[in-house]
């Protein structure tokens, strides 16, 4: 299985370090013709404005969406779940626009930079997973189609829907692998979105 990083900005070499470790091929991708044989496509952390933009200006949005149609999955983390939401509050940025979330930017406040703590995800099981928010969204609603899978004060920070996967914190950041690991096990599935 072939998993592609998103290589425009951000913890690109996180997510290869993490998806490597998980056994599976990996390439940094940056132009259309580098989707092509991907099974999942990982959209790193950085600044959703930005990377929405270079996505457009690459000529990127519409292949990777397409892609999706065809059965590619996609795991998106921070900006990267930002960009996968069909509504950013307050926001007209580009984006892919493919999960039923409405998102919310910044939402911890300008003053909660950062922080780390443990995180209750039942999807993998009794051990919280350690999770590193940085500047990061939440989601405030979620439509029909995505899954909540975790929640830290009644706002949505882990949401699945079909092979997308998206998370308001950094798993790249941490060893534990479980989240990469349950993003590939998606793939796996025979599910469309
Ligand atoms: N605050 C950033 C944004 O709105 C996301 C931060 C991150 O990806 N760590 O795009």
């Amino acid at each position: 299985m072939k998993i592609g990083v998103l290589g425009l900005q951000g913890a690109v070499r996180e997510h290869l370090w993490a998806l490597e470790k998980c056994g599976v091929e990996t390439i940094v991708a940056k132009k259309s013709e580098d989707l092509a044989d991907l099974a999942g496509l990982v959209i790193p952390g950085g600044e959703s404005t930005t990377v929405g933009k270079l996505l457009v200006r690459f000529g990127l949005l519409e292949p990777i969406k397409e892609r999706v149609r065809q059965g590619m999955g996609i795991f998106g983390t921070c900006t990267g779940m930002i960009l996968l939401a069909k509504e950013i509050r307050g926001s007209d940025q580009p984006r892919l626009g493919l999960m039923d979330l409405t998102i919310e930017r910044n939402a911890f406040g300008p003053q909660v930079e950062s922080f780390e703590m443990e995180l209750p995800v039942p999807v993998l099981g009794e051990e919280p997973y350690h999770a590193i928010f940085i500047r990061a969204p939440y989601a405030v609603a979620a439509g029909p189609g995505a899954e909540v899978l975790a929640e830290l004060n009644g706002k949505i920070v882990l949401a699945r829907q079909g092979k997308l996967l998206g998370a308001a914190f950094h798993p790249e950041l941490t060893d534990d692998l479980r989240i990469h690991k349950l993003f590939l096990s998606m793939l796996a599935e025979k599910t469309g979105v």
